[in-house]
């Protein structure tokens, strides 16, 4: 009988051991490609985010000579519903760690029955969460201590695509090519597919990557990999990168391969404590008291807030579903410091507009600048929006790109217009708070809360 390979997390051929479990067990059968789109996950994402998915399927689609079987719906139907109808016994899997994906894997074998079994192989991960653990058997609750124990365990060789692969076409629902083809409309910021993201991480290693400890804080180069769409869908596993950086020597590489470990360590928290995705890691400041205000809220999300570097950030995010880094930090920074709202709001913000929106990462990054989280930036450290945008956007050239209100500025007065006459000449919005103000007023919360 045939074997279905539903994929999830690991949209690509090329080092995807569950694939080759799935060929392997088939043999001349062939191999259903199943993809299932679960309403829970699509129906709440944003444009970019839901445009991703669908454009990077559509390349999936093509790669399995157009049998990629897709149907929407509650995966414990239909991943059922498909194993009967094909008749086989096996549903090949990579494991997935989150709390969402295990509470629906849980449910998705239950469903399967004593006759089917669900057959996990791999994960998203270069080491599957909770496989590091310290001398005693605990894990790691410090990123450094759990970056070592991770490059001293080490990682298998990446796994050789199948020569040849059977796709036997599995019937996709009445509409979902049409729904997926739909979807994908529109522009996007990254190109699809995995050759793209092989060229992509091909011309990074081969330059870019040796500047990549200094360069990655510059917001207007493109000094960082922009990998995370893709390790976000699992069109590239990070087993691939790896091993190509392995034969790297660079400062730049070493700090690429520590970048990698921060996804692999938030995974590894969120697997040992699956609350912390939407509640504080550590309860020290469940005494703070956050305020909601509406209109600061949807200013910060519009990317309208007064402060250049903030909306700079913002607005890159709304508009191609990515935003970098040191503007991730930024802005979380504004939200939970100046605004003073609890970080899941900024959060749940985030994830439903970012392409690469991941919970483990998201959620535990905004935990990291709230103070909220392991390992987190202490909460008495707030970015100051200015300083970090001068330092970082040294001449205003991010700013300029994403807010054109302030095209007619330069250098230093681009992060502060109203110390200039014509700051504010073409419409840009006066500051809505006054960091200095928030600040003290932040630190005088935490004070409290202690
Ligand atoms: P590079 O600098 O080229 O890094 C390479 C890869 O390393 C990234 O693709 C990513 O997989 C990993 N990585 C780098 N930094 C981190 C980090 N701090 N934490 C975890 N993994 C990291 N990353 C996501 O993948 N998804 C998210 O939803 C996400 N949300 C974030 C929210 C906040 C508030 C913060 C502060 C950070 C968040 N990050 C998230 C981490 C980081 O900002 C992005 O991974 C990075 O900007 C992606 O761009 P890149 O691929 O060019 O990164």
């Amino acid at each position: 009988t045939s074997s279905i390979l539903w994929f999830r997390r690991d949209l690509r051929l090329h080092d995807h051991p569950a694939l080759n479990a799935a060929v392997e067990q088939a043999g001349a059968s062939g191999v259903v490609p199943l993809f299932v789109i679960e309403p829970a996950l699509w129906d709440g994402a944003g444009d970019s985010r839901r445009r991703w998915l669908a454009a990077t399927l559509r390349s999936l689609d093509a790669e399995c000579n157009g049998r990629l079987t897709v149907r929407r719906g509650d995966p414990a139907k239909v991943v059922a519903q498909v194993a009967r109808e094909q008749h086989a016994d096996t549903v090949h899997v990579s494991r997935e760690t989150t709390p969402y994906g295990r509470r629906r894997d849980e449910r998705v074998t239950a469903a399967l029955g004593d006759d089917i079994s669900l057959a996990e192989t791999g994960t998203p991960y270069a080491v599957g969460p909770g496989v590091i653990t310290n001398g005693s058997g605990s894990p790691y609750k410090v990123f450094t201590a759990f970056s070592r124990a991770w490059q001293d365990h080490g990682w298998p060789a990446p796994a050789e695509r199948p020569s040849r692969i059977h796709w036997v076409d599995g019937g996709s629902g009445d509409d979902a090519h049409e729904l997926i083809a739909d979807a994908a409309e529109g522009e996007l910021d990254f190109a699809v597919g995995e050759d793209a993201a092989h060229q992509r991480w091909e011309d990074f290693l081969d330059g870019p990557v040796d500047h990549y400890g200094t360069d990655r804080d510059r917001p207007a180069k493109d000094g960082t990999s922009r990998l995370s769409p893709y390790l976000k869908l699992g069109v590239l596993h990070p087993r691939t990168l790896l091993a190509d950086l392995a034969h790297k020597r660079s400062d730049g590489a070493q700090t690429y391969r520590t970048e990698i470990a921060w996804r692999e360590f938030y995974a590894d928290v969120l697997w040992h404590q699956p609350r912390s995705s939407w509640h504080d890691l550590r309860d020290q400041l469940s005494g703070m008291t956050y305020d909601e205000p509406k209109e600061a809220i949807e200013a910060w999300k519009a990317g309208k807030t007064g402060y250049p570097i903030v909306d700079a950030g913002m607005r890159q995010l709304l508009q191609t579903g990515w935003m970098h880094n040191r503007l991730r930090m930024i802005t979380a920074s504004f939200l939970t410091k100046d605004l003073h709202v609890w970080w899941p709001v900024g959060a749940r913000h985030f994830l439903d507009h970012l392409v690469d929106g991941d919970v483990a990462s998201n959620n535990h990054g905004w935990q990291w600048v709230a103070g909220t989280g392991t390992d987190a930036s202490p909460y008495f450290r707030v970015f100051n929006p200015v300083t970090q945008g001068q330092k970082f956007d040294p001449d205003g050239a991010y700013v300029r790109r994403w807010v054109p209100e302030l095209r007619h500025l330069q250098g230093k007065a681009t992060h502060e217009p109203w110390t200039v006459d014509d700051g504010y000449a073409e419409g840009y919005p006066e500051r809505i708070v006054d960091h200095a103000d928030e600040r003290k007023e932040a630190l005088r919360r935490y004070e409290s809360a202690r």
